[in-house]
């Protein structure tokens, strides 16, 4: 990084240390063009992006959203709290491993919908058919085809 006393390109660093209990690493710096001497500090960026709406605007991560969105879609289905609070904490987990500022709310559904699949087919076909708003009745038909591809998505039983 540049000198923030000459601007100068070349600096080495003389001290390297973690701080902050691990979470930052703290550099202390000398300038070879001017031999000043400063400290910058590194940290992981860990922030929750922004979330990009449809019409373009930007609200923060809105947990108790996400959650209420799941809570709908498994509205008198058999999954616990525990689930739901796991597969919350995986997507914000998600988010933040982008390491980007904001991100596109499909972004968000794609993976609220990645998850369901896998928790409660039920809910998933519940929360895809509002959100991707099936235009007829041959996307429903896939979407319901594309479960059956899943894997063990079933308990197993062969019928
Ligand atoms: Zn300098």
């Amino acid at each position: 990084m540049h000198c923030p006393f000459c601007g100068a390109d070349d600096t080495k660093v003389i001290d390297s240390r973690l701080v902050a209990d691990g979470d930052q690493v703290r550099r202390r710096r000398e300038c070879l063009n001017c031999r000043e001497r400063y400290t910058t500090y590194e940290v992981a960026e860990l922030v929750m992006p922004r979330v990009i709406k449809q019409n373009g605007n930007r609200e923060p991560f809105n947990e108790d959203k996400l959650r209420a969105g799941f809570l709908r879609a498994l509205e008198k289905r058999p999954v616990s709290m525990e689930d739901i609070e796991a597969d919350i904490t995986h997507i914000k987990h998600a988010l933040r491993a982008t390491g980007e500022r904001e991100v596109d709310s499909r972004v968000l559904g794609e993976l609220v919908m990645e998850h369901l699949k896998e928790l409660d087919q039920v809910a998933y076909v519940r929360f895809a058919s509002v959100y991707r708003s099936f235009q007829d009745i041959a996307e429903f038909r896939d979407a319901i085809e594309s479960l059956e591809a899943v894997p063990g998505g079933e308990d197993g039983s062969a019928s």
